[in-house]
């Protein structure tokens, strides 16, 4: 571990909460502390949401599957982790028609479901109290087969009785949801820090405060120190204390996979028994997303790599052609393949495999249990991206009651403030934006509307559209790169613009943005870098190269 100095330099930064970790179980409890008051400084070691919160199937989950165990308690938090989305943002968080084919079996049997949907039902109530309009979700219920058919052509309907549908919500866009929180986190006084590793912490008795050494990647590998009053491991699964502290019980995880087909393969999202080679059938979700995709998932396996083999991707193909009567894809057919790890049970993993062992609840733990010495720090390990405003409302009352704080109301499930953004967008629509476009801004930027409004009215060129996307004028580009913390070229085309969010966008899109962004960083771009950043986004999204 690298000498921490417990001498004051004089210009160590002073805050009460270091979070480690910026995907959106950091950013989450990054804005919730933010919000309810404290000095928080938030430090990731690649870009903010990068890692598996990147790669979810994006639905928010309303918590009737909670109740296929018999989990009433969590089935009723989800319903209100998914009000709480759908309140936070009804622009990129919008309600989500889910169906999946009920049979002959007693536990998928109309009875059972039908039983199960009214519980559903009558749990979630209230679930449309005080929601706006765009907002509301519709009771589940029995159809017939008719409605599990129209999901979409020739699905193999052997065996199948009719259909179970409800709501779930799903995010437009997670990682514009991200950084839509992040960006708020800031605004409440937040310290935000994207290619930023902490790379040690300790605890200086001497003040009682942890000694934190940083390294900023983005600036030569020059180390920072800081203090906090408490530290928040949110690295995933417990990992940096888990190698740094040794913390007690050590958290497996799985590989988790989904693909994105750029083909609109279903109407709603729709649960599908799928074969694997061995006959053996699972439940896997298609989803449509967007404008012409489709998203499919769960598959789980027991390995830390961050890549897929084109084998593995023939296997997906075969098991997504194995619901249908006729094959609806080929292995070019999928533009994007989304990789992540899950915390598992290791105990189960080594039985039971990958699907079975992973963990069903958040995990907040304080580590002064390991060490007396490390009172103040907590690990969280999150589950689902669903639940992650939830637990960090969790943590916050925690921490506040462990140490006796006193700090302001949680921010979860509180209704939105009046968004004052929508006044910019009358200021933007005052200078000429189609109606398409100020909806692109409103859905995926609203929260950025008066710094691109401002931007825009210096310079009135931002608002000509960014070559090759009609919709999206040059100002929001111009506005992720000056104030969203974007370092690279992937950043900015995947994780800050919505076009290139789900496949790479077209060849004049992508210089346009490699042209402004190295022009903002001061390099000279040349047909050859931008064949190299070319090359990087393919791997990228294809995941079949190792990164
Ligand atoms: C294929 C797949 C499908 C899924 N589908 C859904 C779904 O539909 N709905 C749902 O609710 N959930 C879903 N999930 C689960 C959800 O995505 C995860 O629970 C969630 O993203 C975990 O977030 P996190 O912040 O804990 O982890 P991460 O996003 O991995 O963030 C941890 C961050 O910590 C950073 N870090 C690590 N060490 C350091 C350090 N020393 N210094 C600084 N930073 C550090 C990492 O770089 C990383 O960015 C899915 C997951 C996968 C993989």
């Amino acid at each position: 571990m690298p000498e921490l100095s417990s001498k004051s330099s004089g210009s160590e930064s002073v805050y009460d909460l270091l979070v480690c970790g910026g995907g959106i179980f950091g950013v989450s409890v990054a804005y919730e502390a933010a919000k309810r008051g404290l000095k928080v400084c938030l430090v990731e070691k690649n870009d903010f949401g990068a890692a598996t919160s990147a790669n979810s199937l994006k639905t928010i989950h309303g918590g009737l599957r909670y109740l296929q165990c018999f989990d009433v308690k969590y089935s009723f938090i989800s319903a209100m982790a998914r009000r709480d989305w759908l309140r936070f943002s009804p622009e990129l968080v919008r309600p989500l028609r889910c169906v999946i084919p009920t049979t002959r079996k007693l536990g998928k049997s109309r009875l059972m479901v039908g039983g199960g949907l009214a519980f559903y039902n009558l749990l979630t109530s209230w679930r449309n109290r005080d929601m706006p309009a765009e907002a509301l979700i519709p009771r589940a219920g029995l159809r017939s087969l008719n409605a599990f058919t129209e999901c979409a052509e020739n699905l193999d309907n052997h065996g199948v009785t009719g259909a179970a549908l409800w709501y779930d919500a799903q995010a437009v866009n997670t990682e514009r949801l991200l950084i839509t929180l992040l960006m708020q986190a800031r605004q409440a006084g937040a310290d935000v820090r994207n290619y930023c590793e902490v790379e040690a912490v300790r605890k200086d008795p001497s003040q009682g405060s942890f000694l934190c050494q940083l390294n900023e990647v983005t600036r030569g590998g020059i180390r920072t120190q800081i203090r906090a009053s408490y530290f928040a491991d949110c690295s995933a699964r417990g990992q940096f204390s888990q190698s740094h502290f040794g913390a007690s019980e050590p958290v497996s995880y799985v590989q988790a996979v989904n693909v994105v087909v750029a083909k609109a393969l279903v109407k709603n999202a729709v649960g599908l028994s799928m074969k694997d080679e061995s006959g053996a059938s699972r439940l896997m979700f298609m989803s449509p997303w967007r404008k012409g995709f489709c998203l499919i998932g769960t598959w789980y396996f027991d390995t830390d790599r961050t890549t897929v083999s084109p084998s593995t991707l023939k296997d997906i193909v075969a098991q997504v052609n194995s619901a249908f009567d006729v094959p609806k894809i080929v292995p070019e057919d999928i533009v994007h393949v989304h990789v992540g790890h899950l915390p598992a049970d290791q105990a189960k993993l080594r039985h039971s495999g990958a699907d079975a062992s992973l963990l069903k609840h958040a995990r907040i733990q304080s580590l002064e249990a390991h060490d007396p010495r490390l009172a103040g720090a907590y690990r969280i390990v999150g589950t689902k991206w669903t639940l992650a405003r939830y637990e960090a409302s969790i943590f916050l009352n925690r921490l506040a009651k462990d140490h006796g704080l006193s700090i302001g109301p949680t921010t979860f499930n509180q209704r939105r403030a009046e968004v004052a953004q929508i006044r910019a967008l009358e200021g933007l629509r005052g200078l000429g934006l189609s109606e398409r476009q100020l909806a692109y801004i409103k859905q995926y930027f609203l929260a950025a509307g008066e710094k691109i409004l401002a931007l825009c009215e210096q310079e009135p060129d931002l608002l000509e559209a960014v070559p090759g996307e009609v919709d999206c004028i040059r100002g929001l580009v111009r506005y992720a790169i000056e104030f969203e913390a974007v370092c690279s070229l992937e950043d900015l085309i995947v994780r800050r613009m919505p076009f290139g969010n789900a496949q790479s966008p077209k060849n004049e899109t992508l210089r346009y943005c490699a042209q402004v962004l190295f022009r903002h960083l001061g390099q000279p771009l040349t047909d050859e870098d931008l064949m190299v950043e070319q090359e990087k986004l393919r791997n990228f999204y294809l995941k079949t190269k190792p990164f």
